[in-house]
Order: C-alpha cells, then sequence, then structure tokens
C-alpha cells in the first residue's frame, strides 16, 4: 500500500465505512461547472476547503452574532460561532458514520450570507428591498458561493457541489437567482439535517455563555429553564459549593452541549435503525426529518430558547444596539440609492448586470460591522 491516499480509495473508504444512507463523495451530483476531480481530496473535502479559502469566510471574523464586537475581546463572532457549530456537526456525522466533510462544509458556510449586525441588519435589508426582491440570508449566503465570490478565471463564485449547495439552501428557493438551484426533495441530506441541528446547539450555549460573561443574564434567572437546572445538578455531584462560580457555569454548559449532543445522536440512531433508509436519496423523499431529539430534549430546548429570545435577544441593552445598527443600514441604503455614483468602482460596475437595488444590499450586507459604522459615520459627518 503506498503511504499517499488517492482520492479513489478515500471515496472507496467512504463506501465502505459510512452508512448506506449518507451521501458518499463518489455519488455527488457534481458541479455546475465541470472540473477535473483533485488527486486526493475528494468532493466534498474541496468545499470545505474553498469556503475556508473564501473572503467572506474571512469577514465572519467582524461580523457580530449577537454582542457587539468592541464590548469585548472574549465575545463570539461569527467565525467563532461557525467553528463551534462545525466541530459539533463532525461530532454528530462521525458518530451517525454520516460523511463529516460534507456536514463540515454546509456548517462551514452557513452564515455567509449574514449582513453585520446580525439579525438586526437582515429585517432592515429585507424592508428596504421589499419591492426589489428581499434579502434572506441563507439565500444571500447561495448568491456568495455561486455568484459573489470571484477567484476562478473560468466561472462565478466557488463551483460547490450540489450536495453542499442543498445543505446551504435548506427550504428551496422562491427567489430568482443567477445559477440553477439544487431541487429539494422533501427534506435535504441527513448531513444538512444534522448541520442546522449542530447550529442551534453551537448558538444556544455560546449566548448562555456569552449572556452570562456580559451580565446581561444572571446565573439565578435560569433556574427556571428546566435544562439549565437539571445540568446544574449533574455538575454539582461532582464539584462542591467552592468552586468559583464561573467555572460552575461553565462546567454546566459543558454538560448541557453534552447532553443535546448524545440525546441527539441516539434518537437518531433509534429512527435510522428503524427505517433503516436504502439510500441518501431514500432519506430527501422521507417526510419527516431523521435527524432530531427525543420528544422531552426537544421541548426543554424550546423552553431555553424561548428563555434566550425574551431574556437576551430581547434584553433592552442588546434591543439598542439593534436599534442603532438597523438605522445605520438603512442610512447606508438609502444614501447609495440617492448616489449610485459614490459607491466604490467594483460595485458601480455591478450595476447595470445586477440592478442598483440588489448591488448595494450585495455590497451592504457583505460589510463587517466595523466597516459599515465607519462608512455610516462618513456619510453622516460629510
Ligand atoms: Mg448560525
Amino acid at each position: 500500500m503506498s503511504a499517499v491516499r488517492s482520492r479513489e480509495e478515500a471515496e472507496r473508504d467512504e463506501v465502505e465505512r459510512l452508512a448506506p444512507y449518507a451521501q458518499c463523495s463518489a455519488a455527488t451530483r457534481g458541479r455546475v461547472h465541470a472540473e477535473d476531480e483533485h488527486a486526493y481530496r475528494t468532493a466534498f473535502a474541496r468545499d470545505r476547503d474553498r469556503i475556508v479559502h473564501s473572503r467572506a469566510f474571512r469577514r465572519l471574523q467582524y461580523k457580530t452574532q449577537v454582542f457587539v464586537p468592541h464590548e469585548g475581546d472574549h465575545y463570539r463572532n461569527r467565525l467563532s460561532h461557525t467553528l463551534e457549530g462545525s466541530q459539533i456537526a463532525r461530532t454528530l456525522a462521525r458518530t451517525l458514520r454520516l460523511n463529516e466533510n460534507l456536514a463540515e462544509a454546509i456548517v462551514l458556510a452557513h452564515d455567509l450570507g449574514h449582513t453585520p449586525f446580525g439579525h438586526a441588519g437582515e429585517r432592515v435589508l429585507d424592508e428596504v428591498m421589499t419591492d426589489d426582491g428581499g434579502f434572506d440570508h441563507n439565500r444571500q449566503t447561495l448568491r456568495i458561493v455561486d455568484w459573489l465570490e470571484d477567484r476562478y478565471p473560468d466561472f462565478r463564485g466557488l463551483n460547490l457541489t450540489w450536495e453542499t449547495r442543498e445543505g446551504i439552501l435548506k427550504h428551496g428557493s422562491r427567489w430568482t437567482h443567477p445559477v440553477s438551484v439544487p431541487e429539494i426533495g422533501h427534506q435535504p441530506s441527513l448531513e444538512a439535517q444534522l448541520a442546522d441541528l449542530a447550529d442551534e446547539i453551537a448558538y444556544l450555549n455560546h449566548d448562555l455563555d456569552d449572556g452570562l460573561r456580559s451580565g446581561l443574564l444572571q446565573a439565578g434567572q435560569l433556574s427556571e429553564v428546566a435544562l439549565w437546572a437539571e445540568m446544574r445538578e449533574r455538575v454539582a455531584v461532582r464539584f462542591d459549593e467552592s468552586i468559583d462560580p464561573a467555572a460552575q457555569d461553565a462546567q454546566v454548559i459543558v454538560a448541557l452541549i453534552n447532553h443535546l449532543v448524545t440525546d441527539l445522536i441516539e434518537t437518531t440512531g433509534h429512527a435510522l435503525d428503524r427505517a433503516l433508509p436504502a439510500t441518501a436519496d431514500a432519506v430527501r423523499e422521507t417526510q419527516g426529518r431523521f435527524v432530531k431529539y427525543s420528544t422531552e430534549t426537544g421541548n426543554l430546548k424550546r423552553q431555553l430558547k424561548e428563555f434566550l429570545y425574551d431574556s437576551l435577544y430581547q434584553h433592552p441593552a442588546v434591543a439598542e444596539v439593534s436599534a442603532r445598527s438597523a438605522e445605520a443600514i438603512a442610512g447606508l441604503f438609502k444614501y447609495y440609492r440617492d448616489a449610485p455614483r459614490e459607491l466604490p468602482d467594483h460595485v458601480v460596475a455591478r450595476l447595470p448586470e445586477e440592478g442598483e437595488a440588489r448591488a448595494i444590499a450585495d455590497y451592504i450586507a457583505g460589510m463587517t460591522d466595523r466597516f459599515a459604522l465607519a462608512e455610516h459615520k462618513k456619510l453622516r459627518d460629510a
């Protein structure tokens, strides 16, 4: 056996090692623009690498998840959120004998289309784009990977495989899109299904962590959250009361991630063992999702999510930042609509092809938080 594993061998390994309902690389429906296969990387490994090397991926570092970055260097941004989500997805995929590279690629891409300032920015952009087709971050992610990234001379975008694009798109498309959009079945692949929930596990837990660290949430408030209280009891068995409260909270979060991941693996594993879908396409033709929590954990997770919505995402301090951010995005959009020649040359060049509103929305959506704030300040002071 050679020391170097070829792509063909890697593909054969997948067929032997993964479950029959996993999405194998060799069975990909391929890319919009035909390309030669790589000597040793599989199609999905290559997708993942292209995403990590994209400009949009690097900008995630300066985009907010919940807190604005200048409030402290310890809080999550979209890049750290994405990395936490992707490692959860890899554990889920590996343990369920699914395609780890595909799940990882989907999670690494899933937030590329977010505007600066998280959902506050997205809402405003959707509003001001009402007459021009609206704005949605999943659609924008697909626009970035299919159209807006320009690293390759032979095609627009990153030319990712059908399966990674299916996972990014999630629910089918009601929009016009420059490249043919994957036809989504009843469900996407199992890798895409688990990517969705890995994203959710990541943000629920790190938002709890950031919420406590910032003082916007108090540990006392959390005693009303059943899942938190249960994990806290588990942790208390292992540590006496003398340990530092911050370390205790951190251990509760460790236990919580582990609990959610374990429940998801076991519940999904049972469902797959019972149904034994014959192929990845049989999964796509199934009405319900296989990747899910037990009823009990699902309900408890919902309660935790509602708590975070009420106590953190709607917290007056967060709402105030959101309102200011929304104002900046709306201000930028109006300014560029009124004076499109003020846009940088690379955007001006795209106006005839995309139409003014869409080109401006692409430009603003691509901004980092700090760049959007600086641009907004510049035009306010002008
Ligand atoms: Mg996310």
